[in-house]
C-alpha cells in the first residue's frame, strides 16, 4: 500500500482524488497548499506527492523547487496534476523544477488510476530515478516561475473577470425577468398571491386581489387564508395542498373564494410551488369566473324554459283539440237528454272532468305563452288595491299582510284577469311557505332597468318598469329548488296540495307582458318575488273588453262550410251546426275547402275554418273566398293566441278567431251574430 500526499486548494478535487485513491487501496494525506504540503511531508514523508500548480500561500512550482532541495524529500517522486490554464510551458517549467510526471486534468478516473499506479510501481521498482533539478538553470528558474505565475494569475484574473461579467449578465437578466414578473404580478387582472406553503400565510398579493377581495393590503399580508376564511369550501384547500405537494402544480381547479363581504366567488384556480429565499411558497392565480358562470347558467335556464315551453305548448295544443271534441260531444248528448234522465249525472261528470283538463291545458298554454291575453291600460296600484280584500281572504289570520304603494301611477298595459291570477298565485305560495304565520309584504314602485340590472341578470330591456315585490318570512328555498320553480308541475308540496303550475302560469303571463320575474330566497328566512312590467308613459285609454255575451244560442238554416283537418273537431262542429238547423259542408284540408267552396259558392254563406291546415292554410282559403265571393263571412278556430297568429302573420288583424276548445254555445252565438250583421 502506498502513501500519497495530495496538494490542491480545490476541496472538490481533493475529495474526488482522495476517494479514487483510497478506493484503490492507497493511504492518502491531503494539504491545501504548498507550505502545508511541505510541513506535512517533513513530518511524515509520503511515497509519492501529487500537486496542483496554482494554489494560495505557496504554488506548486515553488513546492517542487523546495521539494528537490529538501534532503529528506528530494528522492520522493513528484507528480503534477493540474487543470485548465495548462500549456506546454507549464510542463516544461515543471520538469525544470524537478517534477517526475505531469498529468493534465481532467482525466478519466480509470486512466488516472492506471497512470498513478504505474508511476508508483515504476518508482518502487526504481525503474525511474527521481529527477534531479537542472542546476544549470537554477539561477533563472525562480525568475521564470514568477513570470509564469504572473502570467497564470493574469490568465486566471481574465477568467475571473469573464466569470464576473457573465454573472452580472445573468443577474441583470434575472432582475429583468423579476421586474417583468413583478409588473405582471402587480397589474394582472387575475387575483394573484404568494403565500407560504406550510400555513398559506400571505407574503404578497396583487392589486386585483385587494380590489376583488375587499380587504386592505395590511389586513391580508402576514395572515393566513384560513384566518381570513377565504376557502369557501375547506375541502378544496386540502385537495389543492395535496396536489401541490404531490405534483408541485395545480391547474384550473374551480374553487370558491369567500371575500370580505361574505360573498362567494367562483374562480378558476391555478398554483405552483416557488422558492423564496429557499422557503417553499405557493404562487396562486385565480381567475374570477363568477359572472360568466352566472350568465352561462342563466342562458341554460332560459333555454330549458324555452324548450319545456315548446313541449308543454305542443302537448297542450293537441290536447285542446281532443278536449274540444269531448266537451262538444258531451254537450250534444246533454242537450238531447231529458232533465230527469239517469245518464245525465254521468255526462255531467264527463263534462266537469273535461273542464278540469281544459284548465290544465289552459295553464300549460299560458306557460308557453300561447294563450291569448287582453291587455288594457291600467294603473297597477288601483288593480292591487281593489284586490286587497280578496287577497286577505286567501292569506288567513296568522299572517300579517302589509302593502306599500308608491305615490306614482304605475300605468302598464296588462290583462287584468291575468294580473289577478299572478298576484293570487304568488300570495298563495307565500301563505303556504308560512304555515306557522309570519309577515307578507306587497310593495309597488317604479324602477329603471339599466345596464347594471342587465349585467346582473343577463336579461332585460332598458327602460322604466313597474315593480311589484311580494315578500314573505316563510321557509324559503335552496338553490336547487329555486332553479326549478318555474317549470310546470314542479312542486315541493304534498300530493293534492300543490299542482306545480302556479309559478309556470305566472312565468308565461309575465313573459307575455314583456316583463321579467326573479326571486330572492334564503332557506329559513324568506322569499321575495319581483315582477317587472314595462311602464307606459302616455295616458292613452284603452277600453276594457266588452262583457261576455250571455244570450241564448240560436241556430239557423244557412249553409256553412267547415274546414278543419282534425277529424274529431270537424265532426263535432258539424254535429252541433246540424243539430241547430244549419246545412254543413265539411272539408278536411285547405285545398278540399277551396274546391268545395268553388263547387258550392252560391249556397255557402258562412265559413268556419281552422288557421293551420295541410295543403292550403286558413289565410289562403280566406283570400281565395274573398276573391270569389267577398260578402261571405268567415270565422276562424285556433288553439293559438290571437297575438301569436298575428305575429306569425298567419292571419290579418281584425279577423275574428274563436279559441279552442270551442264551446258550442259560444260558437253558435258568434255564428248567428255574424250572419245577422
Ligand atoms: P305549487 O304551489 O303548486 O307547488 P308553484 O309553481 O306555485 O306550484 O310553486 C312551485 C314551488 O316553488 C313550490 O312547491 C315551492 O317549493 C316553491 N315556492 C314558491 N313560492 C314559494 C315561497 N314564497 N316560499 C318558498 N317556496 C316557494
Ligand atoms: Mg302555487
Amino acid at each position: 500500500m502506498s502513501k500519497l500526499l495530495i496538494v490542491d486548494d480545490n476541496q472538490k478535487d481533493i475529495y474526488l482524488l482522495q476517494a479514487l485513491l483510497e478506493g484503490n487501496g492507497c493511504e492518502v494525506a491531503v494539504a491545501l497548499n504548498g507550505a502545508e504540503a511541505l510541513e506535512k511531508a517533513r513530518r511524515d514523508p509520503p511515497d509519492i506527492i501529487i500537486s496542483d500548480i496554482l494554489m494560495p500561500v505557496m504554488d506548486g512550482f515553488t513546492l517542487c523547487y523546495e521539494w528537490r532541495r529538501d534532503i529528506r524529500l528530494k528522492d520522493i517522486p513528484f507528480v503534477f496534476y493540474t487543470a485548465t490554464y495548462t500549456d506546454a510551458r507549464d510542463e516544461e517549467l515543471a520538469m525544470k523544477a524537478g517534477a517526475d510526471m505531469f498529468i493534465c486534468k481532467p482525466v478519466e478516473p480509470d486512466e488516472f488510476m492506471t497512470v498513478i499506479q504505474k508511476a508508483i510501481k515504476d518508482f518502487e521498482e526504481s525503474n525511474i530515478e527521481p529527477r534531479k533539478p537542472d542546476l544549470e538553470e537554477e539561477k533563472d528558474i525562480l525568475k521564470l516561475y514568477n513570470e509564469r505565475l504572473i502570467l497564470k494569475l493574469e490568465e486566471k484574473m481574465l477568467e475571473l473577470e469573464k466569470e464576473i461579467a457573465e454573472r452580472i449578465k445573468t443577474e441583470n437578466s434575472l432582475r429583468l425577468s423579476e421586474e417583468k414578473f413583478s409588473k405582471a404580478f402587480r397589474s394582472s387582472p387575475t387575483l394573484m398571491s404568494i403565500s407560504t406553503l406550510q400555513e398559506d400565510r400571505f407574503i404578497d398579493v396583487n392589486d386585483a386581489f385587494i380590489e376583488t377581495s375587499g380587504y386592505g393590503r395590511e389586513e391580508i399580508i402576514g395572515r393566513t387564508s384560513l384566518e381570513l376564511g377565504m376557502w369557501a369550501y375547506p375541502v378544496d384547500r386540502n385537495r389543492v395542498v395535496n396536489r401541490l405537494c404531490e405534483h408541485g402544480i395545480v391547474q384550473n381547479e374551480e374553487i370558491g373564494i369567500r371575500i370580505k363581504t361574505g360573498k362567494i366567488l367562483t374562480t378558476l384556480f391555478s398554483a405552483e410551488i416557488i422558492y423564496m429565499e429557499s422557503e417553499p411558497c405557493v404562487l396562486s392565480v385565480a381567475l374570477n369566473i363568477t359572472e360568466s358562470k352566472k350568465l352561462q347558467s342563466q342562458l341554460l335556464h332560459a333555454q330549458k324554459m324555452e324548450s319545456i315551453g315548446r313541449l308543454a305548448g305542443g302537448v297542450a295544443h293537441d290536447f285542446n283539440n281532443i278536449l274540444t271534441a269531448i266537451v262538444g260531444f258531451g254537450n250534444l248528448i246533454k242537450m238531447k237528454l231529458k232533465e230527469d234522465d239517469p245518464l245525465k249525472t254521468n255526462v255531467d261528470y264527463i263534462l266537469s272532468s273535461a273542464e278540469k283538463a281544459a284548465y290544465l291545458t289552459q295553464s300549460l298554454l299560458t306557460f308557453s305563452r300561447k294563450q291569448k291575453i287582453n291587455p288594457v291600460y291600467i294603473n297597477l296600484n288601483e288593480i292591487i288595491r281593489k284586490l286587497e280584500k280578496f287577497l286577505l281572504r286567501i292569506i288567513g289570520e296568522d299572517i300579517a299582510f302589509k302593502t306599500i304603494f308608491t305615490e306614482e301611477e304605475l300605468n302598464v298595459m296588462a290583462d287584468i284577469n291575468e294580473m289577478e291570477q299572478v298576484l293570487m298565485n304568488l300570495i298563495t305560495n307565500a301563505r303556504d311557505a308560512m304555515p306557522r304565520g309570519g309577515l307578507l309584504i306587497l310593495k309597488t314602485q317604479s324602477v329603471k332597468i339599466d345596464d347594471e340590472f342587465m349585467q346582473c341578470y343577463g336579461y332585460g330591456k332598458s327602460g322604466m318598469y313597474a315593480l311589484i315585490s311580494i315578500s314573505d318570512t316563510g321557509m324559503g328555498m335552496d338553490g336547487k329548488t329555486k332553479e326549478m320553480i318555474f317549470e310546470p308541475f314542479f312542486t315541493t308540496k304534498e300530493v293534492n296540495k300543490g299542482t306545480g303550475l302556479g309559478l309556470s302560469i305566472i312565468y308565461g303571463i309575465i313573459k307575455q307582458h314583456n316583463g321579467y320575474i326573479n326571486v330572492y330566497s334564503e332557506p329559513g328566512t324568506g322569499t321575495t318575488f319581483n315582477i317587472y312590467l314595462p311602464l307606459i308613459k302616455q295616458t292613452l285609454k284603452v277600453s276594457r273588453e266588452k262583457q261576455a255575451d250571455v244570450s241564448v244560442p240560436v241556430g239557423g238554416t244557412e249553409t256553412i262550410l267547415v274546414a278543419e283537418d282534425d277529424t274529431l273537431i270537424r265532426k263535432f262542429v258539424t254535429a252541433i251546426l246540424t243539430e241547430f238547423g244549419y246545412r254543413v259542408i265539411a272539408a278536411e284540408d285547405g285545398e278540399d275547402a277551396i274546391n268545395k267552396f268553388v263547387d258550392n259558392k252560391d249556397s255557402i254563406q258562412f265559413v268556419i275554418s281552422d288557421v293551420i291546415m295541410p295543403k292550403k292554410s286558413g289565410r289562403e282559403l280566406y283570400e281565395k273566398i274573398k276573391s270569389i265571393k267577398p260578402e261571405v263571412k268567415i270565422l276562424f278556430l285556433s288553439g293559438y293566441s290571437k297575438e301569436l297568429i298575428h305575429k306569425k302573420d298567419l292571419l290579418e288583424e281584425g279577423i275574428e278567431i274563436i279559441p279552442k276548445p270551442v264551446k258550442p254555445d259560444d260558437l253558435l252565438r258568434k255564428i248567428r251574430k255574424r250572419l245577422d250583421m
